[in-house]
């Protein structure tokens, strides 16, 4: 596919960066490897809008893949921000801000007992694995394929979107003992579980999984998986850990926990909770939590965990969102799922729009999609023509087939206009695609 050469500075931008840094990118997936052209650089965001290097405005569909839930640059998170820094940007002490965003945590998410605070979903889940093999006293951790926790090494097997988007299958440099103890198995396969407890009695610390997985496409639990995961977790003396550093604060008040209600025994966080800043935790039942230095033997620590500007932004942004909040993402969220399956179909395009509460994306497929395995059977070259049709008549779209896409309360009638009216194009793109 060739791509109309339409953003020179972006261009020119890229080529400096592609000098200094591996690829031009910080984080890979922001290379448009998977679809190809120039990745846009971004220079301001205002409500539901980014504006590039060009001076081109896009509706945003990725919200910095899911942290910005009220829109760009909001006022309120911005006025924290201002506020927090003309105070100092980084004490390495404990602040009051730190202690209010923890119990703002704690009162939203009720299996959260007690939160540390980290800067990365990454640090999250690496942590949370950490203390549940310092709690049990057991190696073996179970993930799914397809279930992406950050780039944790245990944890960088079959890991989804990021590492589906290269082709992958492991990353060079996760050694074999890194991996060793990292059992694999498919998602929504309770059987899987089941049998896995079985080979390996007394062995298993935690089970991990994405509370509604986002990162091979959106696919969500079958009625009774997590259920079922609790259960067997319980059974054979194992953590469920549930990782809701995407799902979290997103999908209802309370994460996914809000949806389904099944609790964990350790949860992890991210993305939305920093209000765009690096924040993130992990937390769970004080009993487990307790094992955490400095009261318990398990260490973890970070110079900038509870940083006074995250947790300012972080929390500015939880306050700011109700119910009456939550009900405007998820209205957007169904309006814009129906005017994409709405194009396809005129298009006669195989299609699956497949949502958790309001993530969503497309399957170019209508077989059941369960799992990574069924995500990866999708004609994943239609996305490819359907990204460069819709970033062309400005609408930014995750530059790959198996994210989730993202919305937010600024999502407002003319952004929903302005999808509505690239839709039947791309749309028509994605049918007249050849792989
Ligand atoms: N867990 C899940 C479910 C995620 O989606 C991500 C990132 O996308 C992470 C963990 C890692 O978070 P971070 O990118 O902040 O390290």
């Amino acid at each position: 596919m060739s791509f109309p050469y339409d953003a020179p500075v972006s261009q020119t931008l890229f080529d400096r960066a592609s000098l200094v840094t591996p690829g031009g990118v910080n984080s890979p997936v922001r290379a448009f490897r998977a679809v190809g052209g120039t990745p846009r650089f971004m220079v301001s965001g205002t409500g539901p809008y980014l504006t590039d290097a060009d001076g081109r405005e896009y509706v945003d569909l990725v919200c910095s893949w899911g942290p910005m839930i009220l829109g760009h640059s909001h006022p309120e998170v911005i006025a924290a921000v201002q506020e927090a820094v003309a105070r100092g940007t980084s004490f390495g002490t404990p602040g009051e801000g730190e202690v209010a965003l923890a119990e703002e945590i704690v009162a939203r998410i009720e299996p959260v007992e007690q939160v540390r605070l980290v800067s990365s979903g990454t640090e999250a889940t690496m942590s949370a694995i950490r203390l549940a093999r310092g709690f049990t006293g057991r190696a073996k951790v179970v993930k799914f394929a397809g279930c992406y926790h950050g780039h944790v090494d245990a944890l960088l097997a079959a890991a989804g979107s990021g590492v589906a988007t290269f082709g992958l299958p492991d990353t060079p440099g996760v050694t074999g003992a890194q991996a060793g103890d990292t059992i694999v198995l498919p998602y929504n396969d309770l059987e899987a579980v089941r049998a896995a407890f079985a080979a390996h009695p007394g062995e298993i610390a935690c089970v991990i999984t994405e509370a509604s997985p986002g990162n091979m496409g959106v696919v969500p639990p079958l009625d009774g998986f997590n259920a079922g995961l609790k259960e067997l977790c319980a059974e054979g003396g194992a953590l469920y850990i549930s990782d809701e550093v995407m799902t979290g604060f997103r999908t209802s008040k309370a994460g996914w926990f809000g949806v389904d209600g099944v609790r964990p025994d350790l949860m992890t966080f991210g993305k939305v909770m920093g209000g765009g800043f690096p924040a993130a935790a992990f937390g769970g039942r004080a009993d487990v939590m307790a094992h955490l230095a400095p009261v318990g033997p398990v260490y973890q620590a970070g110079t900038l965990s509870g940083n006074p500007i995250a947790t300012a932004a972080g929390l500015a942004q939880l306050q700011l969102l109700d119910d009456a909040a939550y009900a405007k993402v998820d209205a957007v969220s169904a309006e814009i799922r129906s005017l994409v399956s709405e194009a396809f179909t005129k298009e006669g395009v195989a299609h699956t729009v497949s949502a958790a509460s309001n993530m969503f994306s497309v399957f170019f497929t209508e077989q059941p999609v369960r799992n990574y395995e069924d995500a990866k059977k999708q004609e994943a070259f239609r996305f490819t023509a359907f990204f460069h049709s819709m970033l062309s008549q400005g609408v930014y779209l995750p530059p790959s087939a198996f994210e989730s896409w993202f919305v937010s309360t600024a999502h407002d009638t003319q952004a929903v206009e302005r999808i509505a009216a690239a839709l039947p194009a791309a749309a028509r793109a994605a049918s007249e695609a050849t792989s």
